[in-house]
């Protein structure tokens, strides 16, 4: 029994400017009685949105965001939500912070451009999160940092209490094909096809 729950976001499919379109991504709240913490945040302002309404309705305080890996569609709503939850710390792993810390500028350049301006800029990056542990109203939860996913670094978050694990972009997905452009031949077989017991 686990006085936790989960309510995971999932954005539509957008069109591209330039054609194309891009891939769903997920946020997951986690919620104890009173606190709260956000696992990856939407890229494009509705969709961020929406996700704070979600906690505003959760009744209980946004103490967390940690952020699974580097790619600006799992962090780039991090500074809108974080002016409206100036209390909440945003955390990652210590090398998916400095991953992120490190290619923020250009990040900002390419989202600019791939998206035409449509979605959200963000001047916002989470600080490391050196103990690798994230507590809910005192149920602490791992943070794992795993080899590889659809980039390196990346860390997935396990909630024992919910036989759980938030799995970012690693290979756990339904229906949407994974980026295999940021990973090569050698980096492949590092990426767990499956998770059925994380430690
Ligand atoms: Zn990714």
């Amino acid at each position: 029994m686990s006085d936790l729950a989960i309510d995971v976001y999932t954005s539509q499919m957008f069109e591209l400017p330039g054609g194309g379109s891009f891939s769903p991504t997920t946020s997951t709240l986690i919620t104890g009685p009173t606190e709260a913490i956000l696992v990856d945040i939407q890229f494009l302002a509705t969709d961020g949105d929406e996700m704070i309404v979600q906690i505003e309705d959760s009744g209980t305080r946004l103490t967390t965001v940690f952020i699974t890996h580097g790619h600006f569609d799992h962090y780039f709503g991090l500074e809108r939500l974080l002016n409206r939850f100036p209390e909440a710390r945003a955390v990652a792993v210590p090398a998916g912070a400095k991953s992120i810390a490190t290619n923020l500028e250009s990040d900002r350049a390419y989202v600019r451009d791939f998206f035409g301006g449509q979605a959200l800029d963000n001047a916002a990056v989470p600080e490391p999160l050196d103990n690798f542990v994230l507590p809910v109203d005192g149920t602490e939860m791992p943070a794992i940092e795993i080899e590889q996913a659809d980039t390196s670094p990346t860390a997935i978050i396990h909630i024992p209490t919910l036989h759980t694990v938030i799995a970012g972009d690693v290979v756990v997905y339904n229906g949407v094909n994974l980026m295999l452009a940021m990973t090569n031949r050698n980096d492949w077989p590092a990426s767990p096809a499956s998770i059925t017991s994380p430690r």
